[in-house]
């Protein structure tokens, strides 16, 4: 195959699955000139849809191996992400910075070893005296809580960045197919992706981006992944009340592994659970809301308006995501697990790169 730039409209990829993950690697090829499709029968049931849209980098606390190059490329790409959906849609950001707080004494000391060890500016340290605080200990009804605040951390509106990448392919002609995929083949060189209504899309490259649903593709590879589903809960308080005002509150943070995000005066999204199962548990909703000595009365659970969840994909015995190539033009995205919106830059630039050894 000739692999000349000008070329690449002659190299026909399909990408199975339009989560964060196939979105971002088709927008980012067909942005290079490859004739990109994209297929997938229930987008909106996805885990990407469920999404909080945290982008925690900086923040994690284990900074070597694989897990943090793909976080720091992410982190670096971000911006110029930003930067070209804005073409589409100006209103897309980041919503910096990010704060974490606990109300363990043990893991604030880890936090303040993590920021003395990484002090290049972009990490402070919260004391129960901070300023910052303040709000957040009205609303909450304690002083208990320090932490840290990454500046370099954030969050994006993730149905805002669906929408906008979604108008971004359309622009550059990607076919996106609803259907499901019930089984691949390699003919000739060439990938043939059976449909479930029966028809054949013919491709030079594959590009498996459906989650925990690509080993059903895969099975007879003897590939060796393992991919196991881990449930995420979120929930939305609604509650009216002139003494609370979710509006005075950080735009986002984080309590002891629970994720806040203020909507409106009256309307917070927090979240998410961790089950390792497929169907959403009730109880496990408690973890999200009862987790104070005393659970300040706007966080009961009569005040929950809405809730949602999604299913992500964790490798099993290796780290996450899984990037590889399973064969000549058979390319396989998984397993992002809980980052996948931070990471979808750092994978789409994984696969511009992978794709040349493929032409
Ligand atoms: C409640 C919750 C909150 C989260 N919050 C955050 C956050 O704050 N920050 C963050 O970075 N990450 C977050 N995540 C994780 C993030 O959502 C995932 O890591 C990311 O969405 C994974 O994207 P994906 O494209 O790999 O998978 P998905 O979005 O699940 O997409 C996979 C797609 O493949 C399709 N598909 C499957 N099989 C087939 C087939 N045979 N044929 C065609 N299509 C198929 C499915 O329909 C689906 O649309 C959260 C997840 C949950 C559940």
């Amino acid at each position: 195959m000739n692999s000349s730039k000008e070329n690449f409209n002659n190299i026909k990829v399909l990408i199975i699955g339009s989560g964060i993950i196939g979105k971002f690697n088709a927008l980012e090829l067909s942005s290079q000139g490859f004739t990109t499709t994209i297929v997938d029968d229930s987008e909106s049931a996805n885990s990407s849809n469920a999404a909080l849209g945290m982008l925690m980098g900086e923040i994690y606390q284990k900074r070597h191996g694989r897990s943090w190059e793909l976080r720091k490329e992410s982190i670096k790409m971000w911006p110029k992400w930003i930067k070209k959906l804005n073409q589409i849609n100006p209103k897309l950001y980041i919503e910096k910075p990010f704060i974490q707080l606990t109300t363990s004494e043990k893991k604030f000391e880890k936090l303040k070893n993590f920021a003395t060890k990484n002090s290049e500016g972009n990490l402070q340290l919260v004391y129960k005296s901070s300023e910052i605080l303040h709000s957040i200990n009205k609303i909450f009804g304690t002083k208990k809580f320090q932490g840290l605040i990454s500046y370099k951390d954030g969050r994006i509106n993730p149905k805002l960045l669906l929408e906008t990448v979604d108008l971004y392919l359309k622009k550059n002609k990607v076919n996106i197919q609803k259907n499901k995929v019930t089984a691949i083949e390699k003919k000739a060189n060439k990938w043939i992706s059976i449909l479930n209504s029966g028809d054949k899309l013919l491709s030079d490259i594959l590009i498996l981006c459906n989650s925990n649903d690509c080993l059903k593709l895969i099975a007879h590879k003897n590939s060796k992944i393992e991919l196991q589903p881990v449930l995420g809960q979120a929930i939305e308080i609604h509650y009216e009340n002139s003494d609370v005002n979710f509006l005075s509150l950080p735009k986002n943070f984080n309590i002891d592994g629970r994720n806040f995000i203020p909507l409106t005066e009256n309307r917070i999204i927090i979240g998410s659970t961790d089950e390792y199962n497929i169907i959403p548990k009730k109880e496990k909703i408690s973890e999200l809301i009862e987790f104070l000595d005393e659970t300040p009365i706007w966080l009961k659970k009569n005040n929950i308006h809405k809730k949602w969840y999604g299913i992500r994909s964790k490798p099993r015995g290796e780290p996450s995501p899984i990037l590889k190539t399973l064969d000549q033009g058979l390319m396989i995205c998984s397993g992002f697990y809980k980052n996948g919106i931070l990471l979808a830059p750092a994978c789409a630039s994984w696969i511009s790169k992978e794709i040349k050894n493929h032409i």
